[in-house]
């Protein structure tokens, strides 16, 4: 029996409605459990399940109640089950987790940003579930700083003379502009005034912070007398804003952070620089495009840095604050610090992360975010040889696989000029459409997401791990079955 929209007040429309089953009637079918655990592997909280069940009826009503089709049969204990253990499946699994990013795009954002090396994970599981010394000073007994953690590290990679570490980098900026300008006037080239994604907008949070915008030269240009020009009463700062999600090219010209110091200092003001994505690492000996250290910036005199713990630091998210010492003290006594401080499990795992920098090469080797940008296309392409021979069982005329030179892109907003040669699996389906099997494998139980160019699904093996390779064979088999 079916209901056509064409005949809502018939008596097979009333019938439908009469065939859902009672939820308790439901729980019934369920009582011992054996049904539903049987499948999902794990007890079933009883609330849970008699939310499920809840929902799921009250949409068939609206379904029937909207006159859509609907075979009785589907009311029935026979049909329904099945399809409610599917969706208690999908209840069970965390919302929040793991995904296998085939983008290529390293510091992918909506991805999770930066994966943490071993050494971080295992720091992190041992804090995370043990006592610690988060604001104890074991040598004194005493209590202690839990930014006195990292900042010894900090000082001593940097050559900062102190350092602090808030929530994140937007926390960082705001907290600085607030310490140091809240009410005054901080001066920045209006070729800088960046948004990054996610509403963080320079002009924006230095409003939040009380301090007052003034910009000087063009777009393309501001030269040294612009600040100069400038420079009055009410001047507290002098910011510089590392364009790092964009480029202005052609006929263009910024001020060199150690021309901007040199001016600063006969007005006696603070020079302070939002590095963005700051690095410690010189990607440039890596044949990839230089941007200007953390160290660099600070040699050349700038009074305070701000950059993020999660784009090329390749840490936890987290923002830091590298400086003068007076300068840095003055922040961490701002009351609007401890609302934006770091929690313990960041700062197992940034402390962690920043030990692996004492060298370099153990730093790009074990660092995920260093290690995929630095890895070269003759890597990333016996990857995809590997993941291909993987897929040799496929049915025949499923798909047609190739082996793909593309770019792979650093993402977060950061080298945007750069493109990093890599190698992909390009995968067209033969037998369903290419979003079809795009959204079946962003669905599965483990997530994989690719990129689609050219009519073809591709799949960058430069964010792939060597540990992955299983899963994402068995997810795309599963994926091509369903078709
Ligand atoms: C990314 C970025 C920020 C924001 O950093 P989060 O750690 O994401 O809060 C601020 N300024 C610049 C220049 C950035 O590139």
């Amino acid at each position: 029996m079916t209901v056509t929209p064409s005949a809502p007040d018939t008596g097979d429309y009333r019938a439908l409605l009469r065939a859902i089953p009672k939820v308790d009637e439901v729980m019934a079918w369920l009582a011992g459990g054996t049904e539903v655990n049987g499948l999902v592997g794990e007890d079933v909280p009883p609330r849970l399940l008699k939310n499920v069940v809840r929902q799921m009826l009250e949409e068939y009503r609206q379904r029937i109640l909207a006159q859509k089709p609907l075979q009785i049969q589907e009311l029935q204990r026979e049909q329904l089950l099945p399809r409610l253990r599917q969706r208690l499946s999908a209840r069970l699994r965390p919302n929040f987790r793991p995904l296998i990013n085939a983008t290529g795009v390293v510091v992918h954002t909506n991805l999770g940003r930066s994966l943490l090396p071993e050494t971080a994970t295992a720091n992190l599981a041992a804090v995370a579930s043990r006592y610690s010394n988060l604001e104890y000073d074991l040598t004194t007994g005493k209590r202690g700083s839990r930014y006195s953690l990292v900042e010894d590290l900090l000082v001593e990679l940097t050559g900062a003379e102190a350092a602090l570490v808030v929530n994140n980098n937007a926390a960082a900026v705001l907290l600085v502009l607030q310490t140091l300008a809240a009410g005054r006037e901080v001066i920045v080239s209006r070729g800088q005034l960046v948004e990054i994604g996610g509403s963080f907008r320079i002009p924006e949070v230095m409003a939040r912070s009380g301090a007052r915008l003034v910009e000087v030269g063009a777009t393309n240009r501001t030269h040294l007398r612009d600040y100069e020009q400038a420079i009055g009463d009410e001047t507290a700062l002098l910011l510089k804003v590392h364009t790092s999600n964009y480029r202005i090219s052609g006929f263009t010209s910024e001020v060199a952070a150690g021309d901007l110091v040199k001016l600063a200092g006969q007005h006696r003001l603070p020079v302070m620089e939002d590095l963005g994505s700051g690095s410690l690492l010189d990607f440039s000996r890596y044949g990839l495009v230089k941007e200007p250290t953390v160290q660099e910036v600070l040699a050349d005199g700038v009074d305070v840095v701000t950059f993020s713990g999660d784009k090329l630091l390749g840490g936890p998210q987290a923002g830091l604050i590298l400086g003068s010492r007076e300068i840095v003290e003055e922040v961490k006594k701002n009351p609007l610090n401890r609302a934006l401080r770091i929690d313990k499990f960041t700062l197992a795992a940034l402390e962690s992360v920043l030990r692996l920098y004492f060298d370099d090469e153990q730093a790009r080797r074990q660092i995920p975010t260093l290690r995929m940008l630095t890895a070269s296309y003759e890597e990333n392409r016996r990857r995809a040889q590997r993941l291909r021979r993987r897929l040799k069982d496929l049915p025949e005329g499923c798909c047609k696989l190739e082996l793909a030179e593309v770019n792979s892109r650093v993402g977060g907003g950061a080298l945007p000029e750069m493109s990093l040669p890599s190698c992909a699996l390009a995968l067209t389906p033969l037998t369903m459409s290419l979003n079809r099997l795009e959204q079946s494998l962003r669905t599965g139980a483990t997530p994989v997401i690719g990129r689609i160019e050219d009519d073809r699904l591709l799949f960058d093996m430069r964010t792939v791990d060597d540990g992955e390779l299983g899963e994402l064979a068995a997810a795309l088999q599963q994926a091509l079955a369903g078709g």
